[in-house]
């Protein structure tokens, strides 16, 4: 992988290599089967060290905050299946009806989203778009300085 310096951030960007534009598809297929308005619009796949791939959608409800991101389904269809190392995960957004502009464009987690990935994937590469297309990017990098409590009393570390 080329290192490269990330357009967005400070973080450490990765260029992309196949597999990892083949996980890119997998979230587009998954949000183009199952979009509907004010209910999927976006949507993310990992995929696990043992090779696997897990692809999920929003949930999206009338109260917000009830709502459930596509990146915890996926993580949580992962931990179902007994697979708890993940290597890459990736967002993607559908348009919406009014939009005309029709691309699936990759998206990056929101906050909630980072903290979720900096506990359950700990390690894991998180694909993010830039200004010459999508590269990876550590997931604790996009979190700096993340919430936590002191390692005596954190059963995670
Ligand atoms: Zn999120």
């Amino acid at each position: 992988m080329t290192a490269q310096t990330d357009p967005i951030g400070a973080a450490t960007a990765e260029a992309l290599g196949p597999g990892d534009h083949a996980l890119i598809d997998a979230a587009r297929e998954a949000i183009a089967r199952l979009y509907a308005e004010n209910r999927h619009h976006i949507g993310a796949a990992l995929r696990t060290r043992s090779g696997r791939i897990y692809t999920a959608v929003h949930l999206d409800t009338y109260v917000g905050r009830a709502s459930v991101c596509a990146e915890a389904v996926a993580v949580g269809r992962a931990l179902a299946d007994g697979e708890s190392e993940i290597d890459m995960i990736v967002s993607v957004r559908h348009p919406r009806p009014s939009e005309a502009d029709r691309t699936i464009r990759i998206v990056s987690p929101c906050g909630i989203c980072r903290e979720l990935l900096a506990d359950f994937a700990r390690g894991c590469r998180v694909v993010v778009p830039g200004e010459e297309g999508a590269v990876a990017v550590p997931v604790d990098e996009l979190l700096p300085r993340k919430y936590s409590v002191p390692k005596s009393r954190n059963p995670r570390q």
